[in-house]
């Protein structure tokens, strides 16, 4: 590393506050699926900002998109209307068959939005503030103190008691464990169509159908959050919509924007006419003409571009070739995943081979301590996946070696 990298590298850690342990390099351009450090260095990017930059890196559409915003308008206020909220709102609403969206500027935010609706929802039936969520173990939604109170991961809550309070878990795929946390008071179920930070596990077909029949029986609203697995991930829009069911209220974000920040939380019209209503939510930036102008954008360039056909395309691949990777490691127990969505589970904490990776050039992330991700950009073909396949025998082999 040079030494001036080093050096804007020693300046963060006097300055920014220490919430992550990074990794000690300095991205400062990307190109396609290559990110470029300081020094020039260049790295094949299997994160994509954590399944953010679906499009790759210097898409010219997409750059001019926001530069012409840029030129107009940037941020006006939710009191008026705007041109590109519009428009992304009704490209939204076609692609995901929900009725009514709310822009937010993060998914934590979408989450928070979504329990409102649910609560707002129960409250107007019957007049009570005592109504229960499900969520389940292992989810992630979000660090603000709603998302966190429905995630299932009592160590990133444990330093922040009390959360919200009527928070019930259950088990991703178990049916019998949310039967078993329903009550009267229950007025949703909240979870990741594929669990993301939890550890890549896809809910079952059979889980999603039974959900969904018990909330239509119950009146309870189904909340899928698409935070990470939706925007085409998993080869369809959203990752429900392969089940033949939908939700009531689901969230957006990451890939969304493409890497503006920016979020969403949907709903059906008959649940828009029924929890939130003027004065009962707000944000000052959420749906401001630069990042819808994004959201217009991506889904614009997502048709164009065929992304779809292509995660279809590359993610079975992609799965083919961690399969065969697995099969020469005894250390990898698993694959897991959907599309563009994948987990490789070992017998033993990842960090090292990840580390590794980086030193070769090649970026890779965790879920959890044992489990290498892969959220590549969308926009990855064959090649890339042999590249990162190779990198990636190079190191396991190495840490391997090292532990003998
Ligand atoms: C990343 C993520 C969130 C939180 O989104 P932020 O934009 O970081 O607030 C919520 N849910 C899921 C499934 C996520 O992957």
């Amino acid at each position: 590393m040079s030494t001036t990298m080093q050096a804007y590298i020693d300046e963060a850690e006097k300055v920014l506050l220490h919430t992550y342990n990074r990794y000690q390099v300095v991205f400062e351009k990307g190109d396609g699926v290559y990110l470029y450090d300081m020094d020039g260095r260049k790295y094949l990017d299997f994160v994509s900002g954590i399944a953010v930059f679906a499009l790759g890196y210097q898409n010219r559409e997409y750059n001019d998109a926001l530069k012409e915003q840029i030129d107009k308008i940037i941020h006006t206020s939710n009191y008026y209307y705007n041109l590109p909220a519009i428009e992304a709102a009704k490209k939204l609403k076609e692609i995901s068959g929900m009725d009514r969206v709310f822009f937010t500027n993060s998914g934590a935010e979408a989450i928070e939005g979504a329990i409102k609706t649910a609560r707002k929802y129960a409250y107007l039936k019957d007049g009570t503030t005592d109504h229960e969520i499900i969520a389940m173990n292992h989810s992630f939604h979000g660090r603000t103190m709603g998302a966190l109170s429905v995630t299932g991961n009592p160590h990133y809550r444990e330093a922040f008691e009390p959360m919200i309070g009527n928070i019930r878990f259950a088990d991703l795929n178990d049916y019998e464990s949310v039967v078993s946390q329903v009550t009267d008071k229950t007025c949703a179920i909240l979870f990741e169509t594929v669990q993301g930070e939890g550890g890549i596990y896809p809910a079952t077909e059979e889980f999603m159908r039974k959900v969904r029949a018990l909330c239509d029986e119950r009146d309870i609203l189904l909340i899928l959050d698409e935070i990470q697995c939706g925007m085409g991930r998993t080869g369809t829009m959203y990752a429900w919509q392969r089940f033949g069911i939908k939700p009531d209220v689901m969230t957006t974000a990451k890939a969304l924007g493409c890497g503006v920040p920016v979020g969403a939380f949907l709903m059906t019209e008959k649940v828009g006419a029924h929890s939130l209503a003027a004065g009962d939510h707000g944000t000052t930036y959420g749906g401001n003409p630069l990042a819808c102008a994004a959201i217009c954008k991506v889904i614009e360039l997502f048709e164009k571009q065929d992304i779809l056909a292509s995660v279809e395309r590359m993610g079975a691949y992609l799965g083919r070739c961690l399969d065969e990777l697995s099969a020469e490691f005894a250390c990898i127990k698993e694959r897991r995943g959907v599309g563009l969505l994948q987990g490789l589970v070992f017998d033993r904490p990842v960090g090292d081979i990840i580390k590794r990776a980086m030193d070769k050039g090649l970026v890779l992330i965790n879920a959890g301590t044992d489990i290498i991700r892969f959220v590549p950009p969308l926009v990855i073909e064959g090649q890339h996946v042999d590249e990162m396949i190779a990198v990636l025998r190079m190191c396991i082999r190495e840490a391997e070696g090292e532990q003998k």
